[in-house]
This record gives C-alpha cells, structure tokens and sequence, in this order.
C-alpha cells in the first residue's frame, strides 16, 4: 500500500524545540512551500562530493575536472527528469525568482505577457518592463483556459508573446491545467512558461507531455537547500538574448578592439547565462534531489500525500470555525499545500501559538501572492498592500491566512499533531 510507504528520510527530523508551555518536542517541519528539509539523500551526496570540491570549468587540476563533470552531469540529470526535448538547454540559477528574472530579461523585443492575477509575486512581477497583460482570477480550469484564449484572440497576432502560469499554487496547493493553457497558447503563437516551484517536489513533471516551453523551480523546494535553481527549456530566445550576467564563463572570446574598446563573443550554450563561478554544490544537490525523487516512485510519493492531504482536510472541516482556501473548489486535484482562515482568529496570533505550544512550523500572511489571497479573502484584488498581518480584533476581517505545507519527508505524526493543535 503506497500510502503506507514510510516518509523519505529528511533531516531536522530528531531537532527538539521549546515549547512556552514548558518542556520541549520535536520539531513539526509544515511549511515545505518555503522551503523543505534537505533530503538525507541530497546531505549524503553532497558530503562525499565536499573533499573533492574544485572549481567548475577553471581548472586544469583532476579535482576541477571532476567538478566540471559533475556539474555538466548534473545538467544531463535534470534534463531527463523534467523530461525536456533534446533540444532543450538546461540554465542553473539562484532560485525560480532568478529564473523567470532571467526569462524577463530575454524577452524578445515587443514581447506581450499574459499572466494571471492569481501568480505568486515570482511570476507576476518580473515582466514589467514587457507590454503586459493581468488576467482575473479564474473560478474553474475552463474559465482559466478560455479567459487566456479570449485574451491571446485580442493581441497583436504578428509580435512575440509569452504566457507565465504556475503548476501547483503556493497558496491553495491547486494544480492548474497546463496542458489546456499550454495548447491554448500555442494555437494563438504564443510561448509559455511553467513557474514548477511547488509542482516539481509533488507531481511528476514532463516538459514534452505538457508542452511547455520552459519550466523553472527552484532546489530548496526540491530538499536541495543550497542555494540553486533551475531554467530549462527551448533555446533560441536565451541564445538570442543579451547574457543576464556579464562576466567569465559567459564569455567565449574577449578582445581589445583598436578603437579601445572590447569586442565579446559570447556563448550560445546555457554558459551565455551562467556568468561568474558556478554553484557546483546546489547544481550537485538538485542532481540528487531528482534521482532520489525519482527513485522513490512519484507514484508512491503522490499516494502518500493525497494520504496526508485527506488527514489535514478531515480534520479541519471538523472545526466549523475553519475556512480553508480554494480558487477552484474543494474537489479540485491539488498538492500538500493548505491555506485557511480561522474565524475569530488573527491568522498571525494562531500561527505563533501551532509554534510556541505545539512545536508545529507553519507560515502565515499573503504568501507573496497578494492579488490571490486578497481574492481568496474576498477582499479587493486590486489593493496590494503591505505582506503581514494586521491586527485584526475577532469579527474583524481577516487580511491575512494560515499555510501549512508538507511532502516526501512529513511523517503522519506530524499532520496528526496539527489536526489536533487546531482542534
Ligand atoms: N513560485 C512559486 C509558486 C513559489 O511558491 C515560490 C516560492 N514561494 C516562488 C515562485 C519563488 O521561489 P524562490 O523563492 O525559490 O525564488
């Protein structure tokens, strides 16, 4: 029975907290949509490479070539596991917000972007210097594919354009039909890219089966907490594009030109765009982090989710002062990410207490999607005030949510203890 399948060991696992109410408790990790514990797997590896540490293609020492190896490999890992066309190039960054920065930034010229409200500010802010287009929160996926054809059908059909939508939400957890928007884009010329930063450590994920043309996310959403991130997808607009960072690696070939000046021919590879010394250690532990996942079986690790999901979902709905949070109605398919209001309750107030009384690590706020939770709060879209929470009195209305999160590494104890915290 996969859902009996043990969680995948994680670390933070044994760590102790105080508790206010005296005496101490293992710490309760939910909140793996900021960040999820490092795989035992991904520390494992990354500790048996750490002697042979040495710089990726800048050095002619057997350790440097080792690094490059390992590094250019861990390109070929990645490749396979978002199942990329073979064509595709594979860009590591710092993070999704890097990435899809770095998307913004080559942008053919007169690019139009089309991007829902509903984005995290990841996906929505970084086009603003494109001619872009906000799309209203969709109710249903028909309404969200149909309100992007409706939008792609006025456009200037002769110009680029790039539609950016999110797999999994960061706020309800909601998966979004891709496929649908990805045709939907295509039938209109359009590209798309796939902000993946909470669907890549939850669902399995096929750039080719999607259609998409590029996908980004991030490594320590993957329990690959070391500073590292992803941009694949196809190549022309990258090789097209300014480097987003000018420096070495980047650079193929640099010359003084007689009139004083410099002339640089850059790289077309992903290297255009992986200027500076290369994080070999993060590129190394997302390598590992999808083997281990893909070892594991996302057969498995979906079924024991969709396990803890129904765990958290019955307990709350046993609450009645408990709104939980949901775009597209409570039977659509989603990942370990909840988010919901407690009537009565500053959501800030009730976060601190699951810490401070029960050892339980949840986030709480706007989750840097502000439209979107404003939305789902039923307050004004539009108002995208400050992240926080504002003292709200009880029967005040609440600006603010509660989100707890969990993954391959939670064990049932954990979403267990949270049911009964809230209870
Ligand atoms: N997109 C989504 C859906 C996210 O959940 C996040 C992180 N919360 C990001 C983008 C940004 O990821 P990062 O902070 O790693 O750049």
């Amino acid at each position: 029975d996969p859902c009996c399948a043990a969680p995948l060991p994680v670390l933070g696992r044994d760590v102790t907290v105080p508790l206010v109410t005296g005496g101490e408790v293992t710490y309760a990790a939910l909140d793996y949509a900021a960040s999820a514990p490092a795989l035992q797997r991904v520390w494992d590896d990354v500790a048996a490479y750490a002697p042979y540490y040495g710089s990726v293609h800048r050095g002619a020492g057997y350790l440097s070539q080792l690094s490059t190896d390992l590094f250019e490999n861990s390109r070929g890992t990645v490749h396979e596991f978002l199942d990329c066309r073979d064509d595709d190039q594979v860009v590591f960054t710092r993070s999704t917000t890097d990435s899809l920065n770095l998307l913004a930034a080559a942008l053919p010229a007169d690019c139009q972007v089309f991007v829902f409200e509903t984005e995290h500010h990841a996906s929505l802010l970084p086009w603003r210097d494109a001619r872009v287009t906000y799309l209203n929160a969709p109710r249903t996926h028909g309404e969200a594919v149909r309100t992007l054809e409706t939008a792609l059908a006025d456009r200037d059909p002769y110009g680029p354009a790039l539609v950016c939508v999110t797999g999994a939400s960061n706020v309800t957890g909601e998966l979004w039909p891709v496929r649908e928007l990805a045709a939907a884009a295509h039938a209109h010329g359009a590209r798309i890219v796939l902000d993946a930063a909470q669907l890549a450590p939850h669902h399995p994920l096929s750039v080719r089966e999607l259609d998409v043309d590029w996908v980004a996310f991030s490594g320590h959403k993957l329990y690959a907490p070391f500073g590292s991130g992803v941009l694949a997808g196809r190549a022309d607009w990258l090789q097209d594009a300014e480097p987003y960072l000018a420096g070495g690696g980047a650079s193929r070939k640099v010359a003084r030109r007689t009139d004083g000046g410099v002339d640089v021919e850059w790289h077309s590879t992903a290297a255009r765009h992986e200027a500076g010394s290369p994080n070999v250690i993060g590129v190394y532990s997302i390598a590992s982090a999808c083997k281990a996942l893909t070892e594991a079986g996302f057969g498995t690790l979906v079924a024991r989710e969709q396990h803890l999901i129904t765990k958290v979902r019955d307990g709350l709905a046993e609450v009645p002062e408990v709104k939980v949070l949901s775009l597209f109605g409570d039977d659509s398919p989603r990942v370990g990410v909840i988010s919901f209001v407690v009537e009565g309750w500053n959501s800030s107030h009730f976060a601190a207490a699951l810490s401070a009384e029960y050892g339980i690590g949840v986030r709480d706020g706007l989750f840097c999607a502000h439209p979107l939770v404003r939305t789902l709060l039923g307050s004004d879209p539009q108002d995208v005030g400050e992240c926080g929470a504002p003292e709200a009195e009880p029967g005040e209305r609440l600006l603010n949510a509660i989100r707890v999160s969990f993954g391959a590494g939670t064990p049932d104890e954990h979403v267990e203890r949270f049911v009964r915290a809230v209870k």
